[in-house]
């Protein structure tokens, strides 16, 4: 080849390199919240593995933050800095969904699994699922009997965890080994993101990639504000918000706000009293949960903040199970901390549903209270 040819040819190659760059990082930078909803809620993150929805994160905040890190237990944190005497706010949306470990291989082939976090057994039987293991994922299905040759007693029960299989296609436990099922290898539910009307969206855990979805929109649209804000995907929330406890300790923030989702109770054979929050009337904010008394100068400023930008809002007291927020407030000496959340309905199944319009005014909300924290705190 002639130097020229050479020459010309690693010039093009390089040009070709750095608009592939700019088309990726900018394709990012003009991503709909919906578009980053959808990544996220698709990729795995069972509790204590949620690597691939770390790396979207990082990707998702670098724009709009001074720094992003990473934590000893893996809770990713975005830093953007402001004043030096503002308060310091600690926004945190959990990383980690709901799902399976694989526990045993049998003999001939089917996988055991433990549950990690809240899940009903009855969702479990008949689902499909994807075993991430290091060779990629594989699919598989939660094995069930056919009615045909169920007993009447076994109808009428519900089948425990214990007493259920992943199947996926292997035909002994060596040949399960060979597709790359190792013991430990989390298991999701196999379900992809929907937008199934103008306003409501269907897709695998929302609770919590709504709340990170929503976090990074905040600090796109968050312009002008005194304070430094740490913006926290946490790891492990569902099973006792562990990272919120080391991030908070670390971070040391004046304020701390959990982006959540809470139950939207407004589908038949729930009564008003048990889940009063409804899907589309707006944020929730929480009052008390099992984890926390939100601080009266947080529930005050957050309830000032809705009415006085005509956000619509709802109140929610006693219900049971807790958030980030609840961590966040007890560390080190103290901390005001409160949730916002988004109405969701079936929450800690395969497929939750939630409306955009709802998102939008969670977003609105928390980009305001951030801008009136200096005044209150
Ligand atoms: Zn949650």
């Amino acid at each position: 080849m002639s130097f020229f040819l050479w020459t010309v040819r690693t010039y093009r190659n390089c040009l070709i390199r750095i608009v592939t760059t700019l088309n990726v990082l900018l394709e990012e930078l003009f991503m709909t919240f919906v578009e980053i909803l959808e990544k996220l809620s698709n990729v795995c993150g069972v509790t204590g593995r949620e690597d691939e929805v770390r790396e979207l994160m990082s990707k998702f905040l670098k724009p709009y933050v001074d720094e992003v890190k990473e934590d000893n237990l893996g809770n990713v944190i975005g830093i953007r800095e402001g004043k030096k005497n503002a308060p310091k706010v600690m926004l945190a949306g959990h990383m980690d969904e709901i799902g399976l470990l694989v526990k045993t291989i049998s003999k001939e082939g089917f996988l055991q699994f433990m549950k990690l976090g809240g899940i009903d057994d009855r969702v479990l039987l008949a689902q499909k699922v994807m075993v991430c293991t290091e060779k990629g994922p594989l699919h598989g299905i939660v094995g069930s009997k056919p009615p045909h040759i169920q007993k009447e007693d076994e109808r009428k029960r519900i089948t425990p965890y214990d007493e259920l299989f992943i199947d996926v296609g292997a035909g002994n436990a060596e040949e399960a080994k060979r597709m790359g099922v190792r013991i430990g290898d989390p298991v999701e539910f196999d379900v992809k993101f929907a937008k199934i009307s103008k306003n409501i969206v269907i897709g695998k855990a929302f609770d919590d990639r709504a709340g990170c979805a929503i976090m990074i929109e905040t600090l796109k649209r968050l312009e002008k504000t005194d304070c430094t804000v740490y913006a926290v995907g946490t790891v492990q929330e569902e099973v006792g918000c562990r990272g919120a406890t080391t991030s908070a300790y670390g971070l040391c923030p004046d304020v701390g706000i959990a982006l959540d989702v809470t139950i939207a109770g407004d589908t038949p054979g729930i009564k008003e009293v048990d889940a009063p929050v409804k899907l589309g009337k707006g944020p929730s904010i929480s009052i008390a949960d099992s984890l926390l008394i939100t601080h009266p100068k947080i529930l005050r400023m957050l309830i000032e903040t809705a009415e006085e930008n005509k956000i619509p809002y709802q109140l929610e007291v006693g219900l049971p199970g807790g958030t980030d927020a609840g961590r966040i407030s007890l560390a080190r000496e103290g901390v005001p901390s409160g949730t916002l959340s988004i109405p969701t309905r079936y929450i800690h199944s395969p497929t939750s549903l939630m409306s955009l319009a709802d998102a939008e005014n969670v977003t609105r909300l928390t980009v305001a209270a951030i801008q009136k924290i200096p005044k209150h705190f």
